[in-house]
């Protein structure tokens, strides 16, 4: 079976941009405009000669209401088709409050989650990762998914042992 990884996180942290490192397209469209990912995407990424499917989702704003809270329908049907999840928050803006809804209904899944830093490009890694920990997810990886950095440990320390 080729293994499954869900990309979700909040709109604009980078998950298209990461989609797009993973599977060297340029299928998933990457812009300033919150949520222009409207839908699912699936791409396939190979990584030292292993097969993945990778699915870009649009981001969960904190303005979805009723019984899915924070986690829009996308998101959650694209954490079920998943083995595992790469929760992408931006480095530059901290831990948010939506972030921190996000993380608990991830919880909800029984998926191992992955958190991935992304925007370190610039600034003080350390100091933007110590929020991030406190999450508790099984792993904390910093990247800068424009210019491809962290890319490599992301690939050998968590999808590869899937
Ligand atoms: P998505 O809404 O989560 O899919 O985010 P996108 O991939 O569309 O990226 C949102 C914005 O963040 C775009 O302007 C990207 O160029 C920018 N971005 C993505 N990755 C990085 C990064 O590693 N560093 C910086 N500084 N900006 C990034
Ligand atoms: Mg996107």
């Amino acid at each position: 079976m080729v293994p499954v990884v869900a990309l979700v996180g909040r709109p604009n942290v980078g998950k298209s941009t990461l989609f797009n490192r993973l599977t060297r397209s340029r299928d998933a469209l990457v812009a300033d405009l919150p949520g222009l990912t409207r839908d699912r995407q699936y791409g396939h990424a190979k990584i030292e000669g292993r097969p993945f499917i990778i699915i870009d989702t649009g981001g969960i704003t904190g303005g979805e209401v009723g019984i899915d809270g924070h986690m829009a329908e996308q998101s959650k049907a694209a954490v079920e088709e998943a083995d595992i999840v790469l929760f992408v928050v931006d480095a530059r803006s901290g831990l948010t409050a939506v972030d921190e809804s996000l993380a608990r209904d991830l919880r909800t899944f029984s998926k191992p989650v992955h958190l991935v830093v992304n925007k370190v490009d610039g600034i003080d890694v350390d100091a933007a990762l110590a929020d991030f920990y406190s999450l508790g997810f099984e792993s904390v990886n910093p990247i800068a998914a424009a210019h491809g950095r962290g890319m490599s440990v992301l690939s050998e320390e968590v999808l590869l042992p899937i």
